[in-house]
């Protein structure tokens, strides 16, 4: 089974005006991995950027080269809609196919129109739609017969959900993607999930940002090791993922609108930590979820 590569490139919260330049940087820095979604209304400006590399013949990059991953909206659940919104992201991309399509939430939400992507109620509450997981994962699977996605899974699903989805699917999810990062390191899910041979995406891998702050470059043992080493904190961090879980089923996907800091994280791929290292990261553990859907939606997920 294969697997997306190791390093990806996250295209979350990525304004639009910005996108493309980041993703053509991402590119020709090597990454051969990019991480996209309806609901982060940008794809339009991504597939400029597959279109500027993949249509230059000086990059050397081809389409087949790289690895798509796009995500089903919580507003698309129904069976009737899933290939809908898997047709428009094809068309923002400018792609004929996705290498990965994930639900990407097990939550699914009224549709009202392809703008109203959170609807609410007169008291603000998140209109919910009554569509099972189950309906909606069998029109996933009918994309990969249709040649419109070659692999699909799932996103935000906890344990008891996976136990479900093995006990109904044709196709088995290639991956789970799941925030990890020191902060919230989601160990037992990720054993569980790489045991049932499902791969993991860790979402959010430096700790994402909040209100425009990046709070795991604060933490003190991060840093302190950042400094021994001469690198940046954010590198310590990926490099830690990808010694933690040092197997082709586990992958990570930072993201960055800022094009030296697209390449900086490439580098920590050349970063090795040592033992003593890996232990300190490990120990700084506080459980802290910066993706909450309690905090977007007030629905308790994970809580
Ligand atoms: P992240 O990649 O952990 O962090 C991104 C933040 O770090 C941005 O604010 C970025 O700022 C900053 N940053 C990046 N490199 C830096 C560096 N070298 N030095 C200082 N700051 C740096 O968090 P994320 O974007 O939440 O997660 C990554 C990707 O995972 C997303 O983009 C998305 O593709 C995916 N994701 C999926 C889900 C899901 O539900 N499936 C949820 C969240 C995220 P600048 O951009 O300003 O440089």
């Amino acid at each position: 089974m294969q697997y997306p590569p190791r390093l990806g490139f996250g295209t979350w919260q990525a304004p639009p005006t910005v996108v493309q330049k980041a993703v053509e940087t991402a590119l020709r820095t090597g990454y051969r991995y990019i991480d996209c979604a309806h609901v982060y209304e940008n794809e339009n400006e991504v597939g400029q950027a597959f279109e500027a590399v993949f249509n230059d013949p000086s990059s050397g990059i081809k389409r087949e080269d790289v690895w798509i991953t796009s995500k089903l909206w919580n507003t698309y659940h129904r069976p009737e809609k899933v290939k809908e919104q898997c047709l428009k992201t094809l068309k923002d991309l400018k792609l004929k196919y996705l290498d990965l399509f994930l639900i990407h939430w097990p939550l699914p939400f009224a549709f009202r129109s392809g703008t109203d992507l959170f609807p609410r109620d007169e008291n603000k509450n998140i209109l919910l739609d009554n569509v099972s997981l189950q309906d909606t994962w069998r029109a996933m699977e009918k994309l990969v017969d249709e040649g419109l996605v070659k692999h699909i899974g799932v996103s935000n699903y906890t344990v008891p959900l996976i136990v479900d989805i093995l006990s109904y699917c044709r196709i088995k999810p290639l991956v789970n993607q799941i925030e990890v990062h020191p902060w919230l390191p989601n160990d037992a899910t990720i054993k569980f999930c790489l045991e049932k041979g499902i791969g993991i995406t860790a979402y959010s891998p430096m700790g994402g940002s909040y209100e425009g702050r990046m709070l795991i470059s604060e933490d003190e043992t991060v840093s302190e090791i950042a400094r021994k080493k001469g690198i940046s904190p954010q590198q310590v961090v990926l490099a830690w993922h990808l010694k933690k879980w040092d197997s082709p089923m586990y992958n990570i996907i930072p993201k960055s609108s800022t094009p030296s800091r697209v390449v900086e994280n490439f580098e920590c791929l050349k970063v090795d930590l040592t033992d003593e290292e890996m232990k300190a990261i490990n120990g700084i553990t506080k459980h802290m979820r910066m993706c909450s859907p309690i905090i977007f939606w007030g629905i308790p997920l994970f809580d």
